[in-house]
């Protein structure tokens, strides 16, 4: 298995810093089908997910509502735990970005950026975002690829902040409906299984359209934009100013999915390809999940036929 991360995570990431850690992409995951149902009841008893019990609100321009309880689950210490507990036991290559594939008798070879050749393989898995999947599968397999760039996906701007102080905000997790550019906050040092002491952690993504129009501003420049408006926030709910001891932005190009493809994955069994990944079905990591559990199905039918 080849990724080009620096570690197990993609999207459900977890970055380490000197003030803490922060779960930058996926913030929590919700489980609504008995397979996805099993399988985090099974991560849970592992011990790499746990429920994120809380107060969670939302904000429009009639105001503050909380939110009924929901069943929010979140990896233990971070979400990047559930990527690496489904590794382990797996020959994984960090840091290879794949830029070519290519079929031949024998089978299929991967080509990574540093110039290294992986393979011959029985059997070609692409699970990485729509985009990326056309760019690899453009000459080897068109109609995939073709498939993949109907796909649209969002982008969102990630901040995570550590202050010298607590927010004092009454709040774990608040959506934002009204704002112009934040969508999302969260006390991510307020979940279960993290560092709870000082400094207080939070992550604030932005709302699609902004991203979009903001997408190649300096990511200093968008930490700036995005702490304005969370001050304004914290003013509006009666919290305390602090300052930041930590502050970084992550540029999502490709966060979340709003056109899928509607297939569970894309499965070749003559060429012996398989193609997955949260487009296929959804944005949720629950749909990335049952896309590639969909493409097993094929890879394991392929080698049974
Ligand atoms: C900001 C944000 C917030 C989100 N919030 C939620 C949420 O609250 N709840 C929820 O359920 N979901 C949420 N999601 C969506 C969720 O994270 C995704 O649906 C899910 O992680 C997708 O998993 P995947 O395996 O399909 O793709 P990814 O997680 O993107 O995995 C693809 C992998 O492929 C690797 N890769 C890409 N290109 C190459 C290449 N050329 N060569 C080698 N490796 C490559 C990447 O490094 C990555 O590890 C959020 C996502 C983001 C970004």
């Amino acid at each position: 298995m080849l990724d080009k991360g620096r570690g197990p995570g993609g999207r459900v990431s977890t970055r380490r810093s000197e003030s803490g850690a922060f779960d930058h992409g996926a913030q929590y995951f919700t489980a609504r089908s008995l397979p996805f149902v099993d399988a985090v009841g099974g991560w849970a008893q592992a011990g790499v997910a746990q429920r994120w019990v809380g107060q969670f609100g939302e904000v429009d321009s009639e105001g503050l509502r909380m939110l009924p309880h929901r069943n929010l689950w979140v990896g233990i210490p971070g979400m990047s735990r559930i990527v690496a507990h489904q590794l382990e036991g797996l020959d994984v290559r960090f840091g290879a970005e794949a830029c070519g594939l290519a079929r031949a008798r024998r089978g299929w070879t991967v080509q990574t950026v540093s110039g290294e050749e992986f393979g011959p393989f029985d059997h070609a898995v692409v699970a990485v975002p729509a985009p990326q999947a056309a760019e690899l599968l453009g000459t080897v397999a068109p109609a995939f690829a073709a498939r993949a760039s109907c796909a649209k996906f969002a982008p969102c701007w990630s901040v995570m902040a550590a202050f010298d102080g607590s927010l004092g905000l009454a709040f774990e997790g608040l959506r934002v409906r009204s704002g112009s550019g934040i969508s999302w906050i969260a006390r991510d040092s307020a979940k279960p299984g993290r560092a709870a002491e000082p400094p207080e952690r939070w992550v604030l993504h932005a709302c699609p359209d902004w991203s979009e129009a903001t997408i190649e501003l300096p990511p200093d420049e968008v930490c700036g934009l995005m702490m304005r408006e969370l001050v304004g926030l914290v003013e509006r709910f009666g919290g305390v100013a602090a300052t930041p001891v930590h502050l970084r932005a992550h540029r999502w190009r490709y966060a979340r999915t709003v056109a899928p493809v509607g297939s569970p994955c894309l499965h070749e069994p003559a060429m012996s390809l398989s193609v997955c990944g949260d487009w296929c079905l959804g944005s949720r990591v629950e749909e990335a999940w049952t896309s590639g559990m969909a493409a097993a199905e094929s890879v394991l039918a392929s080698a049974a036929g």
